[in-house]
């Protein structure tokens, strides 16, 4: 009896495992050669042909356009991780990616993949209580340790080189947002600017809007502001359908135009009567418009980006309206200056003196358009982990050294567990020294080697000992200042096993439609082959055709 229709495919039992565990796994491979301080960039380029470069796991497997179920599943581990922690998203996915690979070999001995996902969680757990015993603590005025872990975030990516300064300047950007409610990073505005070096980035209390004053005889700047944040137009609606005026004769004309201009005026007066000083329109603002404006002293400037409508309502206390009509002076913000200023060879809006939110902007420089962008991944990573710090108090050395010692205790937790679930115990504990390996590949290190000697290390009880990627030595990391929040770690724990354990668990794929990883008329074709065929890091992929 046939129930389902005749678009849908079903690939079933053994056949949907490994098609997923091989998508999975692809989706791990793709970003393994960026983990680490030495670990290389990839350049993606979108249908429209716009370039990222990028060290940034998240990053880059948003902009892959993935579209295989179960390779998402892992993308999604990248995502949670980058909402709750803002790091370690490579190191998220690449462990999911080996713990599908471990699994795969139990189910090829014949080990239910229940007792396998049973084995995952109890290991998950193990983990975790593993980590946060063996967790330093650490005090929110230890400034040096901030610093610390600022910087670990960005090491290798485009920001390396000026990863001092801007640890500085992301950890006093993260000090003055804190309040009593916690930290929001929403508070913390990064500020692009082409041009100039990165080490000339700097901190600005406020906000800077990237814009320009829209009129010249509009004041430079005003103290003690009233702000009012309009999420439209300063113009005469254009009707929506062609309407064809006909005049007659030219006093017809005028009157049309003189109608125009009142109703700009009007638009203009429901601001001066709220005593606005100063007003972010997000849209147009028309010439005559402007020009009243700036009559009445008005500071004003257009297309102000989304974000920054928000960032200034946030800070000043403004209300976003939408509608002029409305305008009370209670939607009004504050702020003690907003000036014009020249930053890198362009004129921007600095709005200062906040009275709602602290706010903050991070004003980053940079070479080119792509350099900046990478440099402002990099420090949202950043912010991200010293928030973490600051939120737990709990903080573990890094270089692969937490993983190590992991597996080693895993694999003795694992003697306790029994039965077959030994068995995935053991898996996960190998699973885990994917992070120390990769990392040991990356710098161009004997992986053997460095395991064998980070092993013997942490057997003699040295919990931080892990390995230098520079040297290849393997030095104990919390004195070397390599440290990460806790967080990192517990969180891409529990995303991967959450993850892998849901794809092991399924044994049925059906799909209306067209699933592209289960064409069968081309043998060489691969789960999410159609979204990843461009990347690189996928070898070893070939031949899965075989096994649908
Ligand atoms: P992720 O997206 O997972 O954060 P990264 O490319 O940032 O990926 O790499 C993070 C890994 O690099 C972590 O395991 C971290 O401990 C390690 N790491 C960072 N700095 C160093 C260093 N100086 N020496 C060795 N390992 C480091
Ligand atoms: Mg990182």
């Amino acid at each position: 009896m046939i129930v389902l229709s005749e678009d849908s495919q079903r690939t079933s039992g053994k056949d949907a495992q490994t098609m997923n565990i091989s998508a999975g796994k692809a989706v791990a491979e793709s970003v393994r050669t960026t983990l680490g301080p030495k670990g290389m960039d990839k350049m993606l380029v979108d249908s429209g042909g716009s370039v990222v470069v990028t060290n940034d796991g998240v990053t880059i497997l948003k902009e892959m356009d993935i579209d295989h179920p179960a390779a998402n599943m892992i993308v999604e581990v990248s995502e949670t991780q980058e909402d709750e922690v803002g790091d370690g998203t490579t190191s998220a996915v690449v462990i999911a990616g080996e713990l599908l690979d471990q699994a795969e070999e139990l189910l090829d001995s014949d080990i239910h993949a229940t007792t396998i996902a049973q084995g995952y969680r109890q290991a998950a757990e193990k983990a975790k209580e593993i980590v946060e015993e063996q967790a330093i603590d650490v005090s929110a005025d230890d400034r040096e340790k901030l610093l610390q872990i600022a910087s670990t975030a960005m090491t290798g990516k485009g920001a390396e080189g000026a990863k001092d300064l801007l640890a500085e300047l992301v950890v006093d950007a993260i000090l003055a947002v804190q309040d009593d409610d916690g930290i929001d990073i929403e508070n913390v505005n990064v500020e692009k600017v082409v041009g100039g070096s990165i080490d000339t980035s700097e901190l600005i209390e406020g906000v800077v809007v990237g814009k320009e004053r829209v009129h010249d005889n509009m004041p430079y700047g005003v103290e003690d502001a009233k702000i009012a944040v309009f999420d439209g137009a300063l113009e005469v609606k254009e009707t929506e359908i062609d309407a064809e005026v006909n005049v007659t004769d030219p006093s017809q004309l005028q009157e049309f135009l003189d109608q125009e201009e009142a109703q700009l005026q009007e638009m203009v007066d429901q601001l001066v009567d709220a005593d606005v000083d100063v007003v972010f329109v997000g849209d147009g603002i028309d010439d005559m418009a402007q020009h009243y404006l700036a009559e009445a002293g008005i500071i004003a400037a257009r297309r102000v980006k989304d974000s920054d409508l928000k960032a200034v309502a946030r800070s000043t206390g403004a209300r976003v309206i939408s509608n002029l009509d409305d305008l009370t002076e209670d939607d009004l913000g504050f702020a003690g200056s907003v000036a014009q200023k020249d930053i890198g060879g362009d004129e921007r809006l600095f709005v200062e003196d906040v009275e709602d939110a602290k706010s903050v902007t991070l004003v980053v420089r940079g070479g080119t358009e792509h350099v900046v962008d990478e440099v402002e991944r990099a420090i949202e990573d950043s912010l991200g982990v010293v928030r973490a710090t600051l939120e737990d108090g709990k903080v573990l050395p890094g270089g692969g050294a937490p993983e190590t010692e992991l597996a080693l205790q895993l694999r003795d937790f694992a003697d306790s567990v029994g039965g077959r679930e030994q068995l995935a115990v053991e898996a996960f504990a190998d699973a885990l020294e994917v992070i120390p390996r990769t990392l040991a590949e990356n710098a161009g290190l004997d992986s053997i080697d460095s395991l064998v000697e980070l092993r013997s290390r942490h057997d003699g009880g040295e919990f931080g000992a892990g390995l230098d990627a520079y040297t290849g030595d393997v030095i104990d990391m919390e004195a070397e200042g390599v440290v990460e929040p806790l967080r990192v770690k517990t969180q891409a724990i529990e995303s991967a096993t959450e993850a892998a354990v849901m794809i092991l668990r399924i044994d049925d794929v059906i799909a209306a439609g067209d699933l592209r990883a289960s064409t069968d008329d081309d043998d060489d074709d691969m789960p999410a082959g159609g979204g990843m065929g461009g990347m690189g890091g996928m070898g070893g992929m070939g031949g899965m055709g075989g096994a649908m």
